[in-house]
């Protein structure tokens, strides 16, 4: 598949071909990602499959890359250099990086964009920041690499940084394809069931449903046959009582969630209901199980 640039130098984006439909005007989309890379080929896979490639096919999200070397102005096409006061690995250089940034606000006078960094050090990425995301019209990510980058960019440039989590990795191509993907899952019609995404695990907002369920871990699920291998699935699920099935389900996210997220309830709105459900689990339990032993 060929990697179509757009024409305009400053507009140096890097887009894979798509449906008919998703060539729309530029910021048609109810949500514009600019990622800025220097492996914009890294994202191809995941347009082509799925949930990115269906939010972008119905218009609902638009994703461009700007590959980082084509803000340079050297021969080789120079992203990176030695870190001053010695020590090992290169360093994104800042130049390229306000310049790719710049390109995208030349398109928006008198607004400042809002640029993410990715970085280990920013502020932990959880669903209440995907929930925040999504009402942005635009996001510009950067995506770091080798030692990382010049501070002057986390400082003078990015408005906000975010980690996907406390483990370092080598690029911020997967976290910035991670944001992207659970931040598009939240945009109205793209997820088939408006209700699935609603009744996600730390899910904290209420999209029509009848109770709210923030930041619970999601109920079990279960789907045919009615037994397999001797596993029969909870009868209240076949019992067709809309009642009981609500209450069961409500009660085994709680339970799940307090056995193995304990950290999830603090805080958590607790219903009349709930609470009497907690002190029954409480009374007949000993002590919540954690997920990882610590
Ligand atoms: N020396 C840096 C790590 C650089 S890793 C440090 O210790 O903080 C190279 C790049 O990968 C980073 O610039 C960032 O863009 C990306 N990256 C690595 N781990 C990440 C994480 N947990 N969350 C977000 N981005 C990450």
């Amino acid at each position: 598949m060929s990697v179509a640039r757009a024409s305009r130098p400053h507009e140096a984006a890097v887009g894979f071909p798509m449906p008919q439909q998703a060539r729309r005007p530029r910021y048609g989309s109810r949500m514009t990602f600019d990622v800025i890379t220097i492996f914009p080929d890294f994202f191809r896979s995941m347009l082509e499959y799925g949930l990115l490639k269906r939010a972008v096919a119905c218009g609902q999200a638009g994703i461009r890359f700007h590959d980082l070397r084509d803000f340079t102005e050297d021969r080789h096409r120079t992203v990176d250099d030695r870190p001053f006061g010695g020590g090992p690995g290169m360093v994104f250089k800042p130049d390229p990086v306000f310049k790719a940034v710049a390109a995208l606000d030349a398109g928006m006078p008198g607004q400042r964009l809002p640029v993410i960094l990715l970085s280990p050090q920013g502020r932990l990425f959880t669903q209440a920041v995907a929930e925040e995301l999504r009402h942005q019209d635009r996001l510009v990510l950067i995506c770091g690499r080798y030692e990382g980058v010049d501070e002057r960019i986390a400082e003078h440039l990015a408005t906000d940084e975010i980690s996907i989590g406390d483990y370092v990795l080598s690029g911020g191509e997967l976290p910035a394809a991670l944001i992207m993907e659970s931040v598009v899952r939240l945009l109205p019609g793209v997820l088939g069931n408006e209700e699935s995404a609603s009744q996600d695990s730390f899910t904290t907002r209420q999209a029509g449903a009848r109770e709210s369920r923030h930041g619970l871990l999601d109920c079990p699920h279960y789907t045919r046959p009615a037994e397999f291998q001797g596993w029969r699935v909870p009868e209240v699920l076949i019992s067709g009582n809309h009642e009981e099935i609500r209450r069961w389900r409500r009660q085994r996210a709680l339970e799940k969630t307090w056995r193995r997220r304990p950290d999830l309830l603090a805080g958590f709105p607790l219903s009349e209901e709930d609470r009497q459900w907690l002190d029954i689990l409480q009374r007949e339990a000993c002590e919540p199980v954690l997920q990882n032993d610590e």
